[in-house]
């Protein structure tokens, strides 16, 4: 496997360390990858100019996956938009044509308390919302705002073909067929078109896999029930806009951004691995962020561009294993547990594997 690993900003660097540590030991033992480090974000801007340069461009678009830290901070918020960190994410998610949006939120029994849910409903927890990530009503045309009969109305269109549909639905009937076989769609077909003919397409696609459960629901049910009674689901498909908001809930239901991973695919299962979390410039180059999300981004870059569920499997429970053993960096830490910082929690996760 060819890997791009782009650091980024901030804890990016502290994290991605560790990452690139986990992997290192993996490699030892067999597993055949080669890492090649470029620039994203502000690190970028500062270098070049540029917060997607062209060096960047071009390992990206080389590479088999993509494995990324952070990117932003506030030494780069007074800049021109084009110039901005956050561009570059963007940017090097359109320019791989990144479509599928894969966010695990998973609640291990030992972190139950860092929840805002009662321990009961969430402990154990372990859901992936797939989100469409390149159409609907982000980029729909005509869009805009605009003076009409003396009076400014604001446009958006929310607008999906059937291959768009279909593309996702496959990631999400696969995905679903590694897991617990449940798919769940989420639509509001009682009063959007676009809509019905996701649900409509969805009921085909199923057709190609008997293996998996699917299921439907409005989206606002989704919303509740993800609160209500969030282990009912195991996968979960979504558009674009509804796929943001529910993503963001059922990660907060986990209650820790330091531990969730995330992957952006293509339709050849190359693909972006990034933790959910930003660059956080309060903790940046202490030491004390949480590498969590980011080793276990890449278990998910093993799973999905690298085909290898045993590795992936590998690091999931190594994970497991330290925190089963108590150890916790600064934003999981609780009464009763040992506190580290990012470099004894990668060693720990190393000894693990
Ligand atoms: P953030 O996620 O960086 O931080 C929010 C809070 O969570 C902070 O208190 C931070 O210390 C804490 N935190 C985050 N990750 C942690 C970790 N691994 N371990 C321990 N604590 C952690 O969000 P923010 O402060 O809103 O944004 C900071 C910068 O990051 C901004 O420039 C923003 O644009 C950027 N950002 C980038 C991405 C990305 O690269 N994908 C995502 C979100 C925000």
């Amino acid at each position: 496997m060819k890997i791009c690993v782009l650091p980024g900003d901030g804890i990016g660097v502290e994290i991605i360390a560790e990452a690139v540590r986990v992997l290192d030991a993996l490699k030892s033992d067999g597993l055949k990858m080669e890492m090649e480090y470029a620039e994203l974000g502000g690190c970028a801007v500062d270098s070049t100019g540029s917060p997607y340069p062209e060096a960047t461009q071009k390992l990206a678009r080389e590479a088999d996956a993509v494995l990324l830290g952070a990117v932003g901070g506030p030494k780069w918020d007074v800049l021109p938009r084009p110039q901005r960190p956050e561009r570059g994410l963007l940017g090097i998610r359109k320019d791989l044509n990144l479509f599928a949006n894969l966010r695990p939120a998973v609640l291990y029994p030992e972190l139950a308390n860092a929840s805002s849910l009662k321990p009961e409903i969430v402990s154990g927890l372990d859901i992936l919302i797939v989100r469409e990530l390149t159409g609907d009503i982000y980029f729909g045309e005509p869009r805009g705002i605009a003076v009409e009969d003396g009076k400014r109305v604001g446009r958006n269109t929310m607008i999906y073909n059937e291959d768009e549909i279909r593309r996702i639905g496959h990631v999400a009937f696969k995905s679903a067929q590694k897991r617990n076989k449940k798919l769940c769609s989420v639509d509001k077909m009682n009063v959007l078109e676009t809509t019905q003919l996701w649900r409509d397409v969805m009921i085909e696609v199923a057709k190609d896999y008997p293996d998996v459960e699917l299921s439907h629901m409005l989206v606002d049910n989704a919303a509740m029930q993800l609160v209500r009674a969030p282990k009912q689901f195991d996968v979960v498909v979504t558009g674009n806009m509804f796929g943001d908001i529910l993503s963001d809930e059922a990660s907060m239901l986990t209650g820790s951004i330091g531990m969730l991973p995330s992957a952006s695919l293509d339709q050849n299962n190359k693909g972006m691995y990034e933790p959910c979390h930003g660059s956080a410039p309060d903790i940046a180059g202490k030491g004390v962020a949480n590498p969590l999300a980011t080793i276990l981004s890449a278990a998910m870059m093993l799973r999905y561009s690298g085909n290898n569920e045993a590795a992936a499997v590998r690091i999931e429970n190594a994970v497991k294993k330290v925190l089963a053993a108590g150890l916790r960096t600064g934003d999981i830490w609780e009464e009763g547990t040992k506190r580290v910082g990012t470099r004894e929690m990668g060693d720990a996760v190393i000894a693990a594997l």
